[in-house]
């Protein structure tokens, strides 16, 4: 049986003066024993987020996939570790568009996190002409089969389907949308990995809200919420905790 987990992302949001929202998130984390909790904070919170909220695991937004050297302006594995962070999300749709990352600096960026003692999470999803044109499911498989780890186990790394059509928007795909992804993504790391893949938990993304948290994570094979705008204060990310 694989825990749900509910993570979130703040991008580039939250300062100081957030950091007890995420008190109030480990309150409800404590209080829902049976669900992992997660919140991905900007690198500037991360040493200060740990420290707050021991209790929560934080974690960075992206790293490079080289373990130090001549790259200004990024961060390695082990600087966001010795801050505080125990996982990183790598492969979001985000970096994808705004710096032109592709599913290979995805794998690279995901060993590296996992050379240094990270969870990962590695992001997957199709755009919205893709899935127009009926190449959703074609695009997460190679999206997956050019990402994934050989040594990828649920041990170290989580999946994270998102639609990028679905992020930020409040639009989310059907539930039967969501499994037949889930499913094919499955497949296709039992395809590379074998039975490991049955540990890997795969997380859906994308409007999820405390609305639609429920039915969400009630459909087979969804392991868990990679959360955007909803997890920035806890009066709307509790509700999500709660419904897995
Ligand atoms: P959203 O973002 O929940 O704001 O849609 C999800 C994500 O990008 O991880």
């Amino acid at each position: 049986m694989r825990r749900k987990l509910v993570a979130g992302n703040w991008k580039m949001n939250g300062d100081r003066a957030s950091l007890v929202e995420l008190e109030e998130i480990a309150r409800a984390a404590g209080e829902h024993g049976g669900v992992d909790v997660a919140v991905a904070v900007p690198f500037t919170l991360i040493e200060r987020a740990a420290s707050f909220v021991p209790t929560l695991a934080i974690g960075a937004q992206d790293i490079h996939p080289n373990d130090s050297g001549a790259h200004t302006g990024d961060i390695s594995a082990a600087q966001v570790r010795e801050a505080g962070a125990r996982f990183v999300i790598v492969g979001h749709s985000e970096r994808r568009g705004d710096h032109g990352e592709t599913s290979h600096d995805a794998w690279a960026k995901a060993a590296a996190g996992h050379r240094h003692g990270l969870q990962v999470i590695l992001c997957c999803g199709e755009t919205e002409a893709e899935r127009d044109a009926g190449r959703a499911e074609r695009v997460v498989q190679a999206q997956v089969e050019k990402s994934l780890p050989d040594d990828a186990d649920g041990g170290w790394l989580t999946l994270a389907y998102e639609p990028r059509w679905a992020i930020g928007t409040g639009r989310t795909p059907t539930l039967d949308e969501i499994a037949a992804i889930h499913c094919i993504a499955r497949a296709k790391m039992r395809h590379m990995i074998g039975d490991k893949a049955d540990g890997v938990r795969i997380l859906y993304g994308g409007s999820v809200t405390g609305d639609n948290a429920g039915t969400i994570l009630a459909v087979p094979d969804v392991d868990g919420a990679l959360v955007g705008g909803a997890s920035l204060t806890a009066a709307k990310f509790m509700p999500i905790i709660a419904a897995a």
